[in-house]
């Protein structure tokens, strides 16, 4: 396996287990790759072995996931209605409307799906676009005709396919020479270079209309959910040798907008200033605080969120990148969303464990059960336990313990955070209570 396998741990057993079968040995090795996942193994290797599977978690009352689930059902053997017993309420309706009934009122796939329905549909309910990688090398040669090499879902096209990118494409190098969004395609030219390279990047999370406003329990604080634009930019790559920098290139490429639906809860004012008084890194603490609440939100796997980078925060000049002091969480582009909505949902439990496992936590600077997420795009470098505490502690609205502010930050770094700003709300928007 070159990398940790998208589909997390129980991809990565599974993968593993397709070899050897019959009784008979077989070795899997799994090489790792840069991206923090695989630094996270690469760290903590027994997870391989050892870390319990987490639960199976699917929204069976989305029609979308159930269709889907039923299609690949039937795919198995041919359903009846009384297999609403195992797949709920919502089961005739689909059967009817979206399969195939035979003369014996047996439900079928739909033909539309077949030969092998599970390649049409992601089982999780997620669909992504993909980009082209096209290799032009023998472009404009007699007989050359570009050739398709792969198709990368995209939220890692973004950080492969960018001009002067080395992509691997079976253990041949490419240089990437030209990528267009609008066509989904990136040309590519074999190279034999000895370099890899590093994407640098940011995304602005923000929110841009709120749609609905939920009660925290016990807290004059709010929890929102509504419109959000993301804007990633790839601002530049290193060139790395023997896991050296030897150059930093800059980029001038244009960002990557697109629209989904978040939700998102704001620092209050009074918090940023206390944090502020104490020295505490803002940042820090709301990327912590961030990692904290999706570590306990069960569907967190299709949950984005803005990763706080060390290089940006941690900048010898001031930045004039300055963010709102927000948590917020979006469904990421190309899923079919509805995750972010659930979190809203479950926001005033989600936060009460959060705050929870930091409180009970013995870990010194946070870990996997409190703040620290495998998943964090920028490694989990800025981080910051008391003030994810403290953030936790003052959106519940629970009394702070002062011994919390005796904490003082080494790190002099400025302050990128600024108070969240009000964000439009569409007409008719009341707030929901919780029951
Ligand atoms: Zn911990
Ligand atoms: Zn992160």
């Amino acid at each position: 396996m070159l990398g940790f396998p998208m589909g997390g741990i129980a991809s990565f057993r599974q993968q593993a287990g397709r070899a050897g079968r019959r009784a008979r040995d077989a070795l899997a090795v799994y090489v790792a790759d840069g991206f923090p996942v695989d630094k996270h193994y690469a760290a903590y290797p027994e997870e391989l072995f050892d870390k319990p599977m987490n639960d199976i978690v699917i929204d069976l009352d989305s029609k979308i996931i159930l269709e889907a689930h039923l299609q690949c059902a039937a795919f198995e053997v041919p359903m009846t209605l009384s297999d609403e017993e195992y797949f709920g309420p919502s089961t005739k309706e689909l059967c009817e409307s979206s399969l195939k009934k035979d003369a014996e009122g047996w439900y079928h796939t739909n033909t539309k799906f077949l030969p092998y329905p599970s390649k049409h549909i992601s089982l999780r309910g997620v669909e992504e676009e993909k980009y082209l990688a096209v290799d032009v090398t023998r472009v404009g040669k007699p007989g050359g005709q570009p050739r398709i090499l792969e198709e990368v879902e995209l939220s890692r096209s973004l950080f492969e396919l960018y001009e002067g990118a080395v992509f691997i494409h079976q253990g041949v190098t490419f240089l990437v020479k030209e990528v267009s969004h609008d066509s989904k395609m990136a040309r590519l030219i074999r190279a034999d270079v000895n370099w890899t390279t590093e994407p640098r990047d940011f995304t602005n999370i923000d929110a841009v209309q709120t749609k609905r406003i939920r009660e925290i329990k016990g807290s004059p604080q709010r929890a929102f959910y509504g419109r959000v634009e993301l804007m990633t930019t790839v601002y530049g790559y290193f060139k790395i040798r023997n896991g050296a920098v030897i150059e930093g290139v800059e980029l001038d490429t244009p960002p990557w907008e697109r629209e989904t639906t978040g939700m998102w809860l704001d620092v209050p004012k009074p918090t940023l200033q206390l944090l502020e008084a104490h020295a505490i890194n803002a940042a820090e603490a709301i990327h912590g605080a961030s990692h904290a609440f999706l570590n306990q939100f069960a569907l967190a796997k299709d949950l984005g969120t803005e990763c706080k980078a060390a290089e940006k925060e941690y900048k010898v000049s001031e930045s004039k990148r300055k963010r709102p002091a927000r948590l917020i969480f979006y469904d990421p582009s190309g899923t079919s969303g509805g995750v972010a909505a659930k979190a809203f949902d479950h926001v005033s439990a989600t936060l009460e464990t959060a705050l929870n496992a930091i409180e009970v936590c013995e870990c010194e600077e946070g870990c996997t059960k409190c703040i620290v997420s495998p998943a964090c795009r920028e490694n989990n470098l800025v981080k910051n336990k008391i003030g994810a505490q403290i953030i936790l502690t003052a959106i519940l609205n629970r009394p702070i313990d002062v011994d919390l502010l005796e904490y003082c930050s080494e790190l002099e770094a400025h302050n990128t955070i600024v108070e969240a700003p009000p964000v439009d709300v569409a007409a008719g928007v009341e707030v929901e209570k919780e029951q």
